[in-house]
C-alpha cells in the first residue's frame, strides 16, 4: 500500500532530500501535500512534478498561487498561514508527516500532527528545543511515532536495542541500559580558525559548511556549534536523559553519526558516508573503508563555541530558559545574516537573552500559548539587543 506523506517545508535542504526520496519510489510513496514559505516559484515546480492534493503557502499568497495552479491546469487546494499548515499536519488521508520547516515556525504543525497520532520524522528540532516536554507528552499519549531525521540523533536511535526501535513508546524513555550519549559534531568552517579569524567571517564562509549543504539558518548555526547546542536539548528530550549524560565530540570527518555508550562500557556507533539521504534507502554514495585516513575526535573549546556552553546552561535552567535561547539564537542568526552583526555576536546575544531575559519556570500545565508567549517576549528583548549592536 502506499504511504501518503505530507512534506512541510518542501522547498528547503531536508524538502529536497525527502522528495529526491520520495521521487525515487512512486510505488511505495505519495507525496500527498506539500509546504513552502519563501521561493514559491520552486514551489510550484514541486506542484508541477508531485501534483500534491494540498499546498499551504503565506496567507498572503493564497489567491496568487491558486490562479497559477488552477492556469497550469493543476486542481491542488491551496491553504495559507499556520492554519493551513496545521491542517495540513493533521489531514486524516495522510499517515505520515516530514516535519522540515526551519525554526519556531515548525512547531504548531509539527505538534498538531503529534496530537492526531501522526507518523511523524522530524527534522525541525527547534520544535522540540522550545517545546520538548509538551511534544513527546502529546506523542504518548495520541499514539504518534516520532522519528529523528537529524542524522545524530537518527544515528542514536539506530543504535539503540531493536525492541526499543520497535516500539514507539519506549524509544522515549531512559531504560535501556544508556550510560552516556556521544554527539558527534563536525565543528564547522571555524574549527581550524582562531576566535579572532571567526569574528571577521563573512555570511558566506560562516555558512560553507566542511561536510554538509544545507539551509542557511542551520549551516550558521553549525558554524558557531550552536546546533549542537540545539542538537543536545533536541536528545534530552527524545531519549529522556539528562544534558549531563549527552557528551558532544568534535569529529571532523563527520563518519561516525553518533554513539551510545552502554553501561557495560561497550559503544555502538553508527558509520555513513556524509549524505543526508543515508537514512532512508536512497542511492547515496556507499562508505569506502579503505579510502579513510584517520578517524579524529577532539574535545569542543567551549570559549570559542560558547553556544554550545549556553545550550548546557539552558538546559538545566528549564524550558523557558531553553525557549528564550532558540529565540535569541534565531534573531541574531538572521541579524547576521543581514549583515547587522558578526557572527561572534550571535553567541553574545545569545547569553545576554538567557541572562537577561529572566523567567519564572514553566509548570507542568504549560501548553503551546505559554510556549509562544515566552517566544514573543524573547524575540522582542532580543531585537533590542541586536538594535544596541547595530
Ligand atoms: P531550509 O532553510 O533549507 O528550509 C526551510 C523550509 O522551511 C523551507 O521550505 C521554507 O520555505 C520553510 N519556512 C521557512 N520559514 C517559514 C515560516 N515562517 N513558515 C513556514 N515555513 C517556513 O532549512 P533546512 O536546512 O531544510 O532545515 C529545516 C529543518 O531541518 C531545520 O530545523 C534544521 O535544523 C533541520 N535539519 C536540517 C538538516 C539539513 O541537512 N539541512 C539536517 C538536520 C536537521
Ligand atoms: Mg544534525
Amino acid at each position: 500500500m502506499t504511504q501518503r506523506i505530507a512534506v512541510l517545508g518542501a522547498t528547503g535542504s531536508i524538502g529536497d532530500s525527502t522528495l529526491a526520496i520520495l521521487a525515487a519510489q512512486p510505488h511505495t510513496y505519495e507525496v500527498y501535500a506539500l509546504s513552502g514559505y519563501h521561493r514559491l516559484d520552486k514551489l510550484f515546480a514541486l506542484c508541477q512534478q508531485f501534483l500534491p492534493k494540498r499546498v499551504s503557502v503565506p496567507t498572503s499568497a493564497v489567491d496568487d498561487f491558486a490562479h497559477r495552479l488552477k492556469a497550469a491546469g493543476i486542481d491542488s487546494e491551496v491553504v495559507g498561514g499556520e492554519a493551513g499548515l496545521v491542517d495540513i499536519a493533521t489531514d486524516s488521508q495522510t499517515d505520515t508527516v516530514v516535519a522540515a520547516i526551519v525554526g519556531a515556525a515548525g512547531l504548531p504543525s509539527t505538534l498538531a500532527a503529534a496530537r492526531v497520532g501522526k507518523r511523524i520524522l522530524l527534522a525541525n528540532k527547534e520544535a522540540l528545543v522550545m517545546a520538548g516536554k509538551v511534544m513527546i507528552d502529546a506523542v504518548k499519549t495520541h499514539k504518534a511515532t516520532l522519528l529523528p531525521l537529524d542524522s545524530e540523533h537518527n544515528a542514536i536511535f539506530q543504535c539503540l536495542p531493536l525492541a526499543i526501535q520497535q516500539d514507539n513508546t519506549q524509544i522515549h524513555q531512559s531504560n535501556h541500559g544508556v550510560r552516556k550519549l556521544w554527539l558527534t559534531a563536525s565543528g564547522g568552517p571555524f574549527l581550524q580558525q582562531s576566535f579572532e579569524q571567526m569574528q571577521q567571517a563573512s555570511v558566506a564562509e560562516a555558512v560553507k559548511h566542511p561536510n554538509w549543504s544545507m539551509g542557511q539558518k542551520i549551516s550558521v548555526d553549525s558554524a558557531t556549534m550552536m546546533n549542537k547546542g540545539l542538537e543536545l536539548i533536541e536528545a534530552c528530550h527524545l531519549f529522556d536523559l539528562p544534558e549531563d549524560k549527552i557528551n558532544v565530540v568534535i569529529h571532523p570527518q563527520s563518519i561516525i553519526h553518533s554513539m551510545v555508550e552502554y553501561s557495560d562500557g561497550s559503544f555502538l556507533a553508527q558509520l555513513g558516508s556524509p549524505d543526508m539521504k543515508t537514512r532512508i534507502d536512497s542511492g547515496s554514495q556507499p562508505l569506502d573503508l579503505f579510502a579513510l585516513s584517520g578517524l579524529e575526535f577532539i574535545e569542543p573549546d567551549l570559549q570559542k563555541f560558547a553556544c554550545l556552553r549556553l545550550a548546557r546552561q539552558a538546559m538545566q535552567a528549564g524550558t523557558q530558559a531553553t525557549i528564550v535561547l532558540n529565540a535569541a539564537n534565531e534573531i541574531a542568526v538572521a541579524a547576521f545574516l543581514d549583515g547587522k552583526i558578526r557572527l561572534t555576536d550571535i553567541a553574545d546575544i545569545n547569553e545576554q537573552a538567557l541572562n537577561d531575559i529572566q523567567l519564572p519556570p514553566l509548570n507542568e500545565t504549560a501548553d503551546i500559548e505559554d510556549i509562544l508567549a515566552i517566544d514573543k517576549i524573547a524575540r522582542h528583548l532580543t531585537d533590542k539587543l541586536v538594535a544596541k549592536l547595530t
